[in-house]
């Protein structure tokens, strides 16, 4: 059964139709991008995935917990998703490993010790480790990115949606965050990205959903869209 589960969802801003009957099955391992033209709820969608935004019809189940107004179910399925956002959203005037090591310590009661351990582990893994004592303000923009993307990572979740996660990067640092994408995506990682970047979809995605207004108006492996006239 699929790991995320979406049928028929409609999301509204007041009168606007943000999301018209909506419906995108994701498999366990799945790689799928979100590709589409501004406005289109490309960023609504995967933030109804882990409750960001509320959906108003239709189903959300992640990895068989129904998303409703229950909050104790909001929770557990916000600690199986990792969210990284396209501004990084790091706290300023904490370091990178603070940054890390927040959430694990005062969310889920990790020792500090072991929290920390955590957090360089990831830290390596993105490349970053000697930046561990360093502000976010002390970083590249892809350096930034590349620390949200682990801070995810320690709640070790099941799951990473990401918004966007190169658009606010200079071009010679979207290559590095990329690289960490592709290497967590071989990992086996089942993930979710907005991006318009058609290289990374190519190379790494299962399969590219397209929207327009609101609405999923094509599904296709990348080949599909790719495939020169
Ligand atoms: P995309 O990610 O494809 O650019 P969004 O999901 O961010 O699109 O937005 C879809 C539409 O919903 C846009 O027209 C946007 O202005 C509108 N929208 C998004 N968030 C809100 C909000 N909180 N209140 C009202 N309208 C919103
Ligand atoms: P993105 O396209 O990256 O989602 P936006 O600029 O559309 O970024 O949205 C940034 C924030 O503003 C989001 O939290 C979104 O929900 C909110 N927002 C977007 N459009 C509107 C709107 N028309 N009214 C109110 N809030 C909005």
């Amino acid at each position: 059964s699929p790991i995320i589960e979406i049928a028929h969802v409609d999301k509204w801003y007041g009168d606007f139709h943000a999301l018209k009957d909506v419906s995108l099955s994701v498999a366990e391992g799945e790689r799928i991008v979100i590709a589409g033209p501004s406005g289109s709820g490309k960023s609504t969608l995967i933030r109804c995935i882990n409750r960001l935004e509320a959906h108003d019809k239709g189903r959300i189940a992640v990895d068989g917990i129904e998303l409703t107004e229950d909050l104790k179910r909001i929770d557990e399925v916000r600690r199986e998703v990792g969210m990284v956002f396209q501004q990084f959203n790091l706290f300023p005037h904490m370091t990178v490993l603070e940054n890390c090591t927040l959430a694990p310590i005062w969310v889920r009661k990790q020792p500090q010790e072991e929290a920390e351990a955590t957090a360089m582990r990831f830290l390596e893994r993105v490349r970053i480790p000697e930046q561990a004592l360093k502000y976010p303000g002390q970083l590249s923009g892809g350096q930034q990115q590349r620390v949200a993307i682990a801070r995810a990572l320690c709640m070790n979740p099941k799951i990473m949606l990401f918004d966007e996660p190169t658009s606010a990067l200079d071009p010679e640092m979207i290559k590095e965050v990329l690289d960490v994408m592709v290497g967590l995506a071989n990992d086996g990682m089942t993930m979710i990205c907005v991006t318009h970047e058609m290289g990374f979809a190519r190379e790494v995605a299962d399969r590219v959903v397209f929207m327009d207004q609101g609405e999923i108006v094509e599904e296709a492996p990348p080949a599909e869209f790719f495939t020169s006239p």
